[in-house]
């Protein structure tokens, strides 16, 4: 729970966020009637109350207020050419005309898997499912299946979605010393834990040791190309490298998780570290905005989901490979083309100089990280490596994160409340500059609240 209302600072931003977003909260008081905690969500939740959007156009959205923000959240990076895209409405809406998922075999599967195999290297076939999750889960599986062995390693603090195995230390446990073990929930079976293995991130040297030691248990290491829940930081040079080098040494399968990053690079973002993974994890954007997952990879493995196998994965899903999806997905991919990717990459670059400099003309010592069009704000002092890094830093600094998101919102800007910030292709340098000065001045509004509350920010 936050505890803004401790400091007069954080009065004042409440404050004035409840005068501004009044209807959302009578929306949020009526909500909690009907929604466990008012929410469905847990990442488009914060206190006091979530703010209820009512529409978005391009780069902007509309709350049920009146006010307007510049989206900088993108439904947590899926919408990348913003809201209501004229051509994926067109798409979309032609399909819908058609009906919405035919509950058959369509031609448009093969064509967004033609599309994807195109895009991504080391993708020889493809196969559809309705999120992130179950795109990771079925990578998990295939990986087992074509193995022949259970478990699976991770990282400490990584996020793969929502299913048991993926839970697994999506948060690390920061109080300790020395190297993360497995650790989950209560409501994830313990049964589970003795296969997952976990490392922290940027450290080969332990994923050494435990393949060495392990690699007749292991099916696959899932890694993302740059951390992203864990802390949105990139790897360490040579560390992807290493991980492909290691897995072949040690006859262990590499899933990419490409769910938020595939966006930064054209064939995603392993290719900008020229590596092949065997299996990559997709989801949000392919979809154009509708939900999605998918995974693709070397076509020896793939092919264990194919009829023709004589012991076939069972894959299926009411909503696999949806009509409606798969053209707003592939409309979405024809326009995010290499141009864009690199356009929108260099006006994050800009968001993220423009951040910097108001940290540093303001004497604090936040760290701004990430790469093109996603970045991520942490209050800490030195550059993060690991997830443990990240927690521990977050952890004091809970409510400023907290009030600074709010700030950002009483001043038009929508980001994630971790403190990411994320583009969309309708954003010119107007947006981002408009961004800028927001941030600019919410650094200044919070600056007396650092000098109370986490003085070890301060530059002097
Ligand atoms: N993997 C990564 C890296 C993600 O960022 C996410 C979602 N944020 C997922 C998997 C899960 O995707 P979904 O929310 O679509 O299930």
């Amino acid at each position: 729970m936050n505890n803004y209302e401790s400091h007069e600072i954080g009065r004042d931003i409440v404050k004035r966020y409840r005068k501004k977003t009044g209807q959302s909260g009578r929306h949020f008081e009526a909500a909690k009637n009907w929604l466990p905690g008012g929410e469905t969500r847990k990442a488009s939740y914060y206190t006091p109350y979530p703010t209820f959007m009512e529409k978005g156009a391009g780069c902007y959205l509309y709350d049920c207020d009146g006010n307007t923000y510049i989206d900088m959240q993108n439904n947590y990076t899926s919408l990348v050419l913003g809201h209501a895209h004229p051509r994926v409405n067109e798409v979309a809406k032609s399909q819908m005309e058609k009906g919405v998922v035919l509950g058959s075999a369509a031609e448009i599967q093969y064509r967004h898997a033609e599309h994807l195999c195109n895009r991504i290297p080391c993708v020889e076939t493809v196969r559809y499912g309705n999120s992130g999750t179950e795109a990771t889960l079925f990578a998990m599986r295939v990986a087992r299946g074509f193995t022949g062995k259970e478990g699976i390693l991770k990282m400490d603090g990584g996020y793969h979605g929502m299913h048991d195995y993926a839970q697994v230390n999506i948060f690390p446990k920061f109080k300790e010393e020395g190297l993360p073990e497995p650790w989950a929930e209560p409501w994830i079976p313990r049964n589970l834990l003795k296969d997952i293995y976990i490392a922290p991130y940027n450290d080969l040297e332990t994923v050494k040791d435990i393949l060495k030691k392990h690699k007749d248990q292991i099916a696959a290491v899932i890694v993302e190309p740059m951390f992203s829940a864990g802390g949105m930081f990139l790897p360490e040079p040579g560390y992807l490298k290493g991980m492909r080098e290691l897995t072949e040494q040690y006859g262990v399968l590499l899933i990419l998780d490409e769910v938020m990053m595939f966006r930064l690079q054209y064939g995603g973002l392993h290719t900008h570290y020229d590596i092949t993974p065997d299996i990559v994890a997709l989801g949000k954007i392919i979809g154009g905005g509708f939900p999605v997952g998918a995974i693709g990879g070397r076509k020896d493995i793939m092919e264990l989901f194919s009829p023709d196998h004589p012991h076939p994965i069972f894959h299926s899903g009411t909503f696999n490979g949806n009509n409606i999806t798969l053209e707003a997905g592939l409309a979405t991919l024809e326009l995010y083309n290499g141009k864009e990717v690199e356009r929108l990459n260099t006006l994050g670059d800009r968001l993220r100089e423009g951040f910097k400099k108001a940290l540093q003309s303001s004497g604090i010592k936040a760290q701004v990280t990430g790469m093109g069009s996603l970045l991520m704000v942490h209050w800490r002092e030195e550059k993060p490596k690991t997830a443990r890094d990240v927690f521990t830093a977050m952890l004091p600094a809970w409510d400023l994160a907290g009030l600074f998101h709010l700030e950002m919102l009483n001043r038009g800007i929508f980001s994630a409340s971790r403190g990411m910030y994320v583009l969309s292709t309708p954003m010119t340098e107007d947006e981002i500059d408009t961004a800028i000065e927001a941030f600019s001045g919410t650094v200044k509004r919070l600056k007396p609240y650092i000098v109370d509350t986490l003085p070890h920010l301060l530059t002097a």
